[in-house]
């Protein structure tokens, strides 16, 4: 990912966070909101029943019942009807007319007498007009009202109420409308009824007070679901009107419905209508009140995609620092891994030897190309010459799960050989056993090259092959020129193998190391002394023949034999001994202290033998 892609694509993620977080945020404050409105919808609908029937209506009615049960317990009015004496007619009327000016709701104030007949009745023609006595001629007969004949079997002086209707005048609703209710006592001496007052009140002004507010739409209907009051005021009283309006129209999931709410008013009014009161709530206050919700969580949401854009361009700036600079590392990491691809022969194996990768330099190496390696045996890159001991060793090491380090002779693709100083690392996994081997080996066959004209033998530090075969050559010479003695010692460690395939090379090359040391001590300083291959040795003696010679091969082959060597123990060696006879050149020489070895080993080994 370049830098650029991944300040847009953190910054992205941060947006997308962000968002998810605002919408999750704003899903559980509407929830809450939506709450909270039906909260507030509850009590605003108790706090308009509260205000409306408790402050308004019941102590008006309340009012009027007080004014009726005075004038019914007045003992003018009382002795005017018990008595019908009408020289009381003008105190009644004068008390009519003073209780009906106190209150303009107060449409009339009557007295009808036991036999229905008005006897008295103050009239006033509107709300504003003060009120009047009516003639008498105009009083009216009220025996056959409904009304009436409830008054007159009541049996007790209790206050009622009428129901809740329109003003009927000469037996026909009076236009315009006048919403009444009539609240009456009737007046009994004994048990026996005498008459009864009776109140007609116009009630649209309590109507308006209790038929409007800003969150509701308000409703009052009696028992048998019939309009009293309605926001559209044509359905008011519809049943006399004979206006048709079901309920349903209003209230489609009926009166239980959510923003709903109902109270009985039956016990302010109790009357035949059981009213009940009830408050809608206006589709628009709910939708504003969901809206403003709805609003504050719009602002929320854009004010969160801002902030976390913001926040994203200043954070994303530390992580993109970061990303600079892996990608610098990541960078540096490819350059030195090119280097070392490069210049570092490596390898990868299966267990079993099969080349899983390779580095270019291995490539190059080895004269093979990629193709031709990838799946192949390491063998493919084995060289005949190698010593089976070390390869023998190395497989010993690795298997063992440890690292391996040492110098293999190999062959490259055209014949010719090359030399690695070569670690081979098992990979271990969590399981325990090994996955694959990685070598690593670095090209040492010009160092080899070099050691060719060396002279020293590098493992044990006396003269090589190269240097003792020259050696040979002069002291043969001289010897012959001067009529000199002269014999040479071969030594082999016995059983060396056994030491390297127990113990591994390394321990091999300490014997090597000891035993070089061990016979170097017990020489004499013109001994000529030097490794002549593995874990052979040669000595030239000068001025020696062949009886001194072998007093020293078994010198030697005892203090050999006496010394303890370090892990290994007990160690012998063979000795062959031969002298320069006439006629000899190095070659015959050679031979014969082979045969001389040769002897001592067929002979049970530990033991030194003169050429005979
Ligand atoms: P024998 O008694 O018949 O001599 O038995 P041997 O096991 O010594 O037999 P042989 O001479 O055939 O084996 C010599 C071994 O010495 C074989 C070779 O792997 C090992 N060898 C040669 N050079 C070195 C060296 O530089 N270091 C070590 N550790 N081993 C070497
Ligand atoms: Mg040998
Ligand atoms: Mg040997």
């Amino acid at each position: 990912m370049t830098q650029k892609n991944f300040k847009k694509y953190f910054v992205l993620y941060f947006i997308g966070f962000g968002i998810t977080i605002s919408i999750f945020g704003a899903y559980i404050g509407y929830i809450f909101q939506m709450q909270n409105i039906q909260k507030h919808m509850d009590l605003k609908a108790k706090e308009i029943f509260d205000i409306k029937l408790e402050t308004i209506l019941k102590p008006t009615i309340k009012n009027m019942d007080d004014i009726v049960k005075s004038l019914g317990k007045n003992s003018i009015i009382r002795e005017f009807l018990l008595t019908n004496s009408l020289h009381k007619q003008r105190e009644v009327e004068n008390i009519l007319l003073a209780v009906t000016s106190i209150e303009n709701k107060i449409m009339q104030t009557r007295i009808i007498g036991k036999n229905g007949k008005e006897v008295i009745r103050v009239g006033r023609l509107s709300e504003n007009n003060q009120p009047f006595i009516v003639e008498k001629r105009k009083l009216q007969d009220k025996s056959q009202r409904v009304y009436f004949q409830e008054l007159s079997k009541l049996g007790s002086e209790t206050i009622w109420h009428s129901k809740l209707d329109l003003n009927i005048e000469n037996k026909k609703v009076e236009i315009p409308y006048r919403p009444t209710i009539r609240i009456a006592m009737p007046i009994l001496q004994n048990g026996e009824f005498f008459g009864v007052v009776i109140l007609n009140l116009l009630t649209k002004e309590f109507f308006d007070a209790i038929g409007t507010s800003t969150s509701f739409e308000h409703f009052i209907i009696d028992k048998d679901n019939n309009y009293i009051m309605h926001p559209d005021k044509k359905y008011s009283f519809n049943k006399y009107k004979g206006t048709n309006r079901k309920l349903e129209d209003d209230f489609t999931d009926g009166l239980k419905a959510n923003g709903i709410y109902t109270y009985s008013i039956n016990d302010i009014l109790q009357n035949e209508d059981e009213a009940v009161f009830i408050l809608k709530s206006k589709d628009k206050y709910q939708d504003n009140l969901i809206n403003e919700s709805i609003n504050t969580g719009i602002i929320v949401f854009i004010l969160t995609v801002i902030l976390s854009f913001t926040m994203a361009i200043f954070t994303s700036k530390v992580p993109t620092r970061l990303q600079i600079s892996l990608l610098e590392a990541h960078r540096k990491l490819k350059e030195f891994t090119s280097i070392i691809d490069r210049f570092i022969i490596t390898a990868t194996t299966k267990p079993d030897g099969t080349i899983l990768s390779i580095s270019n330099a291995f490539i190059e190496s080895s004269g093979y190309d990629n193709n031709e390696l990838i799946g192949k045996r390491m063998d493919i890159i084995k060289n005949p010459n190698r010593d089976k001991s070390i390869i023998k060793d190395l497989w010993n090491t690795i298997l063992n799960k440890k690292t391996w380090i040492g110098e293999i002779e190999n062959r490259k693709k055209d014949g010719t050989s090359y030399w690695l100083e070569q670690h081979i690392v098992p990979a271990i996994n969590e399981n325990n056993t090994i996955e694959s081997f990685v070598s690593i080996g670095i090209d040492i066959t010009a160092k080899k090259e070099l050691e060719k004209f060396a002279t020293i033998d590098k493992l044990t530090g006396i003269y090589n092959r190269r240097r003792i075969d020259e050696f040979m050559l002069i002291e043969i010479e001289i010897a012959k020129r001067h009529s000199q003695n002269l014999s040479i010692i071969l030594i082999d460690i016995d059983h060396f193998k056994l030491v390297n395939d127990t113990y591994g090379h390394q321990i091999g090359d300490i014997v090597l190391k000891k035993t070089t040391e061990i016979i170097s001590q017990n020489l004499r300083k013109s001994d000529i002394f030097g490794r002549w291959g593995g874990e052979e040795f040669l000595i030239i003696c000068p001025h020696t023949n062949e009886d001194e010679a072998l007093i020293l091969a078994q010198k030697l082959r005892v203090a050999i034999e006496s010394h303890r060597f370090e892990t290994v123990g007990e160690k012998t060696i063979c000795l062959g001994i031969a002298q320069l006879k006439d006629g000899d050149t190095d070659k015959t020489l050679m031979q014969k202290v082979d045969n001389a070895l040769y002897s001592a080993k067929n002979g049970g080994r530990n033991r030194a033998v003169v050429f005979a």
